[in-house]
């Protein structure tokens, strides 16, 4: 018989009634004939009233005390939802994450699943019971209670479903499905009707909240057939599928997270092994590191920037200040009161000027830049966190969001560049590597390949103004130039550096047209490497599982190979280092993880 999971989130079991509206949805799933397990979070603002009640004790509460605590929100609602069932006349038998034997590690507030036990749930189910699971939490190897992280639920949800062999897995929550950017802050978002594991993955991580990234990752390494659905309509939802909507327009939504902050490693001697140290010690801090940037060096420093969730500042610059001990750098400095905001859409592998025509709609709201990362389905910038909702809004305008109309409003014309970037697409994994996995949420790296055909451009001593970066990829994309990595820096002294990759094919004519726009600014330095290595580590949960850049750094860092610019995302960690040394890092990269050469 199938199975089918379904999660209701807080505001959908947040009172007797939207309980019994939720148990009749999973009652009337069984009388289909399916067998039924329901997935529920804590009630209403259950969670976040049990974090502020432990704040009134205690500005420190020990991570194994909070999971003992916040568990309890999703245990009132599956002994509530059970009840419902009952009360409605079906069988129904509510359970923990450690009845459900959700085996976590034993990182408390953050735990990561290991392993799901199927047996009893089986049973249950064939005995015909809607099992009904809290979600958010499991327990440890010690017994001890471990919850997942903030909007965790979802996660146990597409983690069951993958466990169970699920045939459908439907998120129940209180909006109609995945919109084009959150429309509590954008209130002409559409609905999205399908969208792409990999744009998922991006937009989820890149901050929009309706589903935690981590479901995600499940759910693209098991397939898990996944719907984002209102509990509180039969609207049909969001399907997150495999592939991408081919008729979608070139960018597909827009996320954002509000609080960031910047930390920057100044005057870092520029040598082998300054990254390997900086993230394995932000890896073992379990900080996950957001925008990274590493100018090109000049005089033999570097300076290197990273943004971290605000949350974890106080971490992250025990870390920084650390590694300028150990590593002999300058200072440290940071700034906080940031946003970050990022473009996200399959189209970007095709199509110019998507940079361009974000940094243009910016520019015209007079938005500075910070900071710049890209990949290669989406691009970030950090900005003022004043300006969050007004930049979210113009950049959903900007691509024209809130239309039904598929018109392609960026700059330059569709270029051919698709063989190129997809060449080593990343269309999920293989069955075979996804049974491999020993922890259920151990990353998986499913290929690492290197591009010696293009070329870096850097820019720098730039003012610092709105709109420099607008004008810079506005020339290159009408020139038609597909411009992959995007780098800009925090500026320093008023300056700013952007570096960028593109088709070593296009670099003159690249070249050309960047003269031609600097001629306004005399002092900027236009400099180029015709001929880079570009390394890109492809796979999932590349970014929220800290110890994979740990891992290529250190792997470079010991083969003496310097790292020039870095991009990550959760999809893809790109690199650029000397072509000399693309063969070698190649070889050392792919048998440090495991793949065949
Ligand atoms: P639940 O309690 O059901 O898990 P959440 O509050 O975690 O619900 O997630 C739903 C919320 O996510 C919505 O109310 C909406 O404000 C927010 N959100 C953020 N980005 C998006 C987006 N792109 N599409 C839809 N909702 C979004
Ligand atoms: N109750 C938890 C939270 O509020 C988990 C969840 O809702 O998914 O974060
Ligand atoms: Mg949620």
């Amino acid at each position: 018989m199938s199975v089918i999971v379904q999660k209701f989130g807080g505001t959908s079991v947040a009172n007797a009634e939207k309980l019994r509206q939720a148990a009749l949805r999973a009652i009337s799933a069984k009388r289909q004939g399916h067998q039924v397990v329901v997935v529920v979070s804590a009630r209403g603002h259950k969670t976040d009233e049990l974090i502020e009640l432990a704040g009134e004790i205690t500005s420190r509460p020990r991570p194994r005390e909070m999971d003992m605590l916040l568990s309890t929100g999703e245990q009132e609602s599956v002994a509530l939802m059970a009840m419902a069932v009952h009360e409605l006349g079906e069988e129904a038998i509510s359970l923990t994450g450690a009845q459900i034997g959700v085996l976590t590690d034993t990182t408390h507030t953050k735990a990561r699943i290991v392993s799901i036990s199927t047996e009893r749930m089986k049973k249950l189910l064939d005995a015909g019971n809607i099992v009904i699971a809290a979600g958010f939490q499991g327990v440890d190897s010690d017994f001890n209670i471990t919850t997942l992280g903030r909007g965790g639920s979802d996660t146990t949800a597409t983690a069951l479903a993958a466990a169970m062999n699920a045939e459908l897995c439907e998120i129940y929550t209180d909006v109609e499905g995945v919109f084009t950017t959150d429309p509590r802050v954008v209130p002409t978002a559409r609905k999205i009707e399908r969208i792409s594991y990999d744009e998922m993955l991006e937009m989820a991580s890149l901050g929009a909240g309706v589903m935690h990234s981590r479901s995600i990752e499940f759910a693209k390494k098991y397939r898990v057939h996944l719907r984002v659905r209102p509990s509180f309509s039969d609207g049909p939802g969001t399907l997150i599928a495999p592939e991408p909507d081919e008729t979608l327009s070139i960018v597909t939504g827009v996320a954002f997270v509000r609080n960031e902050a910047l930390v920057s490693l100044i005057g870092l001697p520029d040598q082998p092994g300054v990254m390997s140290h900086l993230f394995s010690a932000l890896s073992f801090a379990r900080i996950p590191v957001d925008m990274v940037v590493q100018n090109v060096a000049r005089e033999g420093f570097a300076n290197v920037s990273f943004t971290v969730a605000e949350d974890d500042l106080q971490g992250a610059l025990a870390v920084a200040g650390s590694a300028v001990e150990k590593l002999g750098a300058q200072q440290v400095t940071h700034s906080t009161g940031l946003s970050k905001v990022s473009v996200v859409g399959h189209g970007m592998l095709t199509h110019t000027g998507v940079a361009a025509r974000m940094f243009q709609v910016l520019a015209e709201k007079r938005i500075n830049i910070r900071v710049v990362t890209t990949s290669e389905i989406k691009i970030s910038v950090l900005i003022e966190r004043a300006h969050c909702n007004d930049a979210v809004n113009a950049v959903h305008e900007g691509f024209e969001l809130h239309k039904e109309t598929k018109s392609a409003p960026v700059i330059g014309c569709a270029s051919n560049g698709l063989a190129h970037r997809n060449e080593h697409g990343n269309h999920g994994l293989a069955e075979d590597i996804a049974s491999q996995l020993s922890g259920m949420e151990s990353i998986v790296v499913s290929d690492i390949y290197a591009d010696s055909d293009q070329s870096r451009i850097t820019i720098s001593n730039l003012p610092d103004d709105p709109g420099i970066a607008e004008s810079v990829f506005t020339a290159v994309a009408e020139g038609g130039v597909l411009v992959d990595m995007i780098v800009q820096n925090a500026a320093r002294d008023g300056k700013a550096t952007i570096s960028f990759t593109v088709p070593a094919a296009d670099v003159d004519r690249s070249m050309l047209l960047l003269r031609e726009v600097l001629e306004t600014h005399s002092a900027a330095i236009l400099s180029h490497d015709r001929h880079i290595g570009k390394l890109s580590v492809v796979g999932i949960g590349l970014r929220s599982h800290t110890d994979v850049g740990a891992r290529v750094f250190r792997a470079l860092a010991d083969t003496k190979i310097n790292v020039q610019m870095i991009n990550t995302s959760e999809i893809k960690l790109s690199i650029v280092i000397a072509v000399s040394e693309c063969e070698t890092a190649l070889r050392i990269l792919r048998s440090e993880f495991g793949l065949p050469e």
